[in-house]
């Protein structure tokens, strides 16, 4: 069913809390972590602790989801002091676009200069 959690899914396991993570913010339907390989000096991910593969399938089945994930980017944001100077949220959609985990996280980037556009 959609939204229910995948026994192969790491951020699902993250979520479960079977695999640790450094968690900054946790509300009632998400969760968000820092990156393992940062690429910025903040480099928060933000996810819905309902599984969905990507973006355009959590918009289409939760609006109010995507909602939720994108106010705590802006909470990631301020917490990390990166609001003032500018950060960007980023979802890759597609392993061609650079997704390599398949439930859908927001990328929160700041702390240095962003270029633009992205590589
Ligand atoms: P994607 O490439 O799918 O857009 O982003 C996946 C992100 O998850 C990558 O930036 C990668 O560094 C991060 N990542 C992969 N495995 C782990 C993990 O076990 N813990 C954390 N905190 N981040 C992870
Ligand atoms: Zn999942």
């Amino acid at each position: 069913m959609a939204g229910e959690p995948q026994a192969d899914c790491l951020f699902c396991k993250i979520t479960a809390g079977e695999v640790p993570a450094t968690v900054v913010r946790e509300t009632a339907t998400t969760i968000a972590f820092r990156d393992i390989n940062p690429q910025a000096p903040t480099h928060v991910l933000v996810i819905p602790k309902a599984h969905y593969p990507d973006a355009g399938s959590l918009a289409a089945a939760d609006p109010q989801l995507v909602a939720d994930m994108l106010r705590e980017t802006a909470e990631v944001a301020a917490e990390d002091k990166v609001d003032a100077t500018g950060y960007r949220v980023v979802f890759n959609t597609g392993a061609g676009a650079g997704q390599t985990v398949f439930h859908v996280h927001a990328h929160v980037l700041g702390g240095r200069g962003l270029n633009w556009p992205p590589g």
